[in-house]
């Protein structure tokens, strides 16, 4: 019997069937990365069959991705780069041409596998074993992957050899509709500059059996692996991540370097999924604060302090605000390994935390806001109006939202007093129908 989980007696049968094992999970982990290149081979030689058919009017041309129907995720995965920049552009102004000037979208050079944060969801499947993959487009049912135009390579291979692991170390999926089972969801995060790799095993319960081999034989595949966290969701719910964590190799977080900065990152703390456009977007935000030096300046929707340690530099001060702990930890961790002494973070949520500066009468001179996806509050826009600060940078994930936003601030609901500048799409999701948008408000006097 090839049980892991009493590996510990060491009795010798027990170490053979480990050694055994370990063979087949390297063998096992050979094939899966022949798999892997496969499958692009294939999807590529389907590409050129198709491109030198000469009756290819007549055929459908195969898609990019075999599991892109089902998995809905990309909707734009099978239409040319440029031509998926050019419907985001033509997005943009309808919704926000009216506001101001939509400058053309910053698109990518190279844009594939750009994720650095992955996401799979396990499950065990009737004739297949365990699969781990994406749940289908609203619903609970797990499409397997075993690799995505979007998320970065190395990424997905840890998440196929983590399968592998499972079954051979007999690690149960947890079931979510009994709730009974041990491995529910991987999250693989990816230091895009430092190659730093985080892996969180997020299980139903807070015991990994045969710890230390797992962890040990997951190092020795990837050594790139600096950290691995074990974090326990026991609710049947649709939250990935759980409260409690245990940090079972490295330091708990990676780090990153985005616009000269050193950034740590915590398994629960908001970090962008696209490191490159990431700099692109900050860019200009920066830009169209057109900061001076002095200026008192408020970045709401902090995160781990990103956008306010790049500003930071070229300002009097500025405070930060976010609502996630863990985040609010990072970004005031983020001054000090940056070394930078003019920035107060602050947790709180950022709607009540603009009232208290408006009511406290705080001089503020530019505010950057980037909300999440359902956009701002009224409360938070209120404050700002009575702040009354001489610019706004507004980065949002959700043009649909931006422009109920904009309506509010630019006066069409009375009370707002800001002008819209300029625009700037910025292609974050490439292959994907999401656009974000970095927009600069003037205010126009009282
Ligand atoms: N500016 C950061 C984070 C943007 S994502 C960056 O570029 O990395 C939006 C952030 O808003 C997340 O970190 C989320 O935790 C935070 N958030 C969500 N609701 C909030 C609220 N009501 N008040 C303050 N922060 C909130």
């Amino acid at each position: 019997m090839t049980d892991y989980k009493n590996y510990s007696n060491k009795d010798n049968n027990n170490r053979d069937n480990h050694r055994n094992n370990q063979k087949d999970n390297h063998r096992n982990q050979k094939d899966n990365h022949r798999d892997h290149k496969d499958n692009h081979r294939d999807q590529k030689d389907n590409h050129r069959n198709y491109k030198d058919n000469p009756n290819k009017n007549n055929i459908k041309k195969p898609s990019l991705c075999e599991v892109s129907k089902k998995c809905g995720g990309c909707q734009y995965i099978d239409l040319p780069y440029k031509e998926q920049l050019a419907r985001k552009q033509r997005q943009a102004e309808k919704l926000l041409k009216k506001f101001g000037r939509v400058k053309p979208i910053i698109g990518m050079e190279n844009p594939s596998h750009y994720r650095n944060k992955v996401h799979a969801v396990f499950d065990f499947q009737r004739g297949k074993g365990i699969v781990s993959g994406i749940y289908k487009e609203r619903s609970h049912i797990v499409v397997p992957v075993n690799n995505c135009m979007l998320e970065d390579e190395k990424a997905d291979q840890i998440i196929l050899s983590i399968r592998e692991l499972a079954k051979s170390f007999k690690i149960k999926t947890y079931n979510e509709d009994t709730g009974y089972g041990l491995l529910r969801h991987v999250l693989v995060r990816v230091g895009h500059t430092t190659g730093q790799i985080m892996v969180v095993l997020v299980l139903g319960s807070p015991i990994l059996p045969s710890k230390k081999n797992f962890v040990s034989e997951l190092c020795k595949l990837y050594p790139e692996i600096t950290t691995i966290v074990i974090n326990v969701n026991n609710k049947r719910t649709s939250m990935v991540l759980g409260d409690k964590e245990q940090v079972i190799y490295g330091k708990g977080y990676i780090e990153d370097v985005l616009c000269g900065r050193t950034f740590k990152i915590s398994p629960k703390s908001f970090y962008q999924v696209n490191a490159v456009q990431t700099e692109a977007l900050y860019h200009k935000a920066v830009e169209y604060a057109q900061l001076s030096g002095k200026e008192t300046v408020v970045d709401a929707y902090c995160g781990i302090g990103t956008i306010a340690l790049t500003a930071a530099g070229q300002a009097g001060k500025v405070i930060g605000v976010e609502l996630n702990r863990d985040a609010v930890r990072d970004a005031v961790a983020n001054a000090r390994i940056n070394q930078i002494q003019n920035t107060d973070f602050y947790q709180n949520d950022a709607g009540r935390f603009m009232r208290q500066l408006a009511e406290a009468e705080e001089k503020v001179d530019v505010v950057f806001m980037d909300p999440p996806r359902n956009g701002s509050t009224e409360e938070f826009m209120d404050a700002l109006l009575r702040l009354y600060p001489e610019r706004v940078v507004y980065i949002s994930c959700n043009p649909e939202t931006l422009a109920r936003d904009l309506e509010y601030l630019t006066g069409k609901g009375q009370k707002g007093k800001y002008r819209v500048m300029e625009i700037t799409p910025v292609d974050m999701f490439p292959y994907t129908d999401n656009i974000e948008n970095v927009c600069l408000l003037q205010r126009s006097g009282r």
